[in-house]
């Protein structure tokens, strides 16, 4: 019987793995919980006889595919796989998958949190300004980039957006103005969120001369990945403009420095919490067990993001 293991550091919501559960145990396998692990050797130790794993933000390294030898399929519940070895997977022979758009509403209405936030000069007390009829630059037009499109003509914003592999056709038929670059985007708009992966070429990309471009009452959110901010550039950006903002997801390397220095233009959640909602849970753990069913039985391989 196929042992399908669900390794959660950040563990899912009782109802999600509920969800699971079923979707597993439905299809005749066996479903093994390793949660709030806080030791690598226990997750080296439970993958040793796993056909497949459930993962959330827990790392996959080289040492792990190792240890599991039955290992034929990693999914990350989630939208972002940087945590897996992609590389080290496919030497192993093992198929790696994310569940994309699954949790792309929550991290998109957490945008609008922090922006209202932002806006409202963080709640103090003094007058601050609406978002209606504001520029917002989305960079990156995929699943999370969408969703924040939609809200925000909700809003009444005047939406642009960036995408290097989406065509602007796609972009513009949505109603939101495609621009040419990145750079192009920086320079519209008076608000920029950050929807772009973290890869070799986007790490470190969002830097001083990008955001010093933006207009006057600058604000960046991100609610992408620390790495993809030059962070170095972020600090200068701070000390030069003091009309600019920076509201983050994903608490940066020298977040202590910064919120000392800049408190009331600088704001990060404490945990990255983009897709922490009872329902992206769900959506992205039973979709995780689903596409593991799918592929063991039928070999649908339509989410894999290894070669
Ligand atoms: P997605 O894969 O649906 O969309 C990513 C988009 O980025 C694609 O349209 C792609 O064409 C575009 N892209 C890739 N490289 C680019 C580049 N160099 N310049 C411009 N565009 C580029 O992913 P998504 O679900 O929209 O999520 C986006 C990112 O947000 C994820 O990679 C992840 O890192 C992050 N995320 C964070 C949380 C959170 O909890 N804060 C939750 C989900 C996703």
């Amino acid at each position: 019987m196929a042992k399908i293991l669900v390794a959660t550091e950040k563990p899912f919501a009782a109802v999600a793995v509920k969800g699971i559960r079923e979707v597993v145990e439905g299809a005749g396998m066996e479903l093994a919980l390793l949660e709030k692990y806080t030791e690598k050797a226990q997750l080296l130790d439970a993958v040793k006889d796993a056909d497949a794993v459930i993962i959330r933000s827990d790392k996959v390294d080289a040492e792990v595919l190792d240890a599991a030898k039955n290992l034929k399929i990693v999914v990350r519940a989630g939208a972002g796989y940087d945590n897996v070895d992609l590389d080290a997977a496919t030497a192993h022979k093992v198929c790696v998958m994310n569940t994309p758009g699954q949790n792309s509403n929550a991290v998109a209405e957490l945008v609008f949190g922090m922006l209202v936030y932002g806006v409202r000069n963080f709640y103090n007390g003094t007058s601050g300004t609406e978002l209606k009829g504001k520029k917002l630059g989305i960079l990156a037009y995929g699943n999370v980039g969408r969703n924040v499109a939609r809200i925000a003509k909700g809003f009444g914003m005047e939406v642009y957006a960036y995408d290097a592999f989406c065509p602007a056709s796609v972009i513009e038929a949505d109603g939101v103005k495609a621009v040419a670059s990145t750079a192009d985007l920086f320079k519209a708009c008076q608000i920029v969120s950050l929807h772009i992966p973290a890869t070799a070429e986007t790490k470190g990309s969002i830097n001083f001369e990008l955001m010093n471009s933006m207009p006057k009452g600058a604000i960046v959110v991100n609610t992408a990945r620390k790495e993809v901010m030059d962070e170095a550039g972020l600090a200068k950006m701070l000390e030069e403009r003091p009309d600019f903002k920076y509201l983050t997801d994903i608490m940066p390397a020298i977040h202590a420095e910064l919120a000392e220095k800049y408190a009331g233009r600088y704001f990060s959640t404490p945990k990255k919490m983009g897709a922490q909602t009872a329902e992206a849970n769900i959506n992205a753990g039973i979709a995780a067990a689903k596409q593991i069913v799918d592929f063991l039985v039928n070999g649908n391989e339509k989410y894999r993001v290894n070669k």
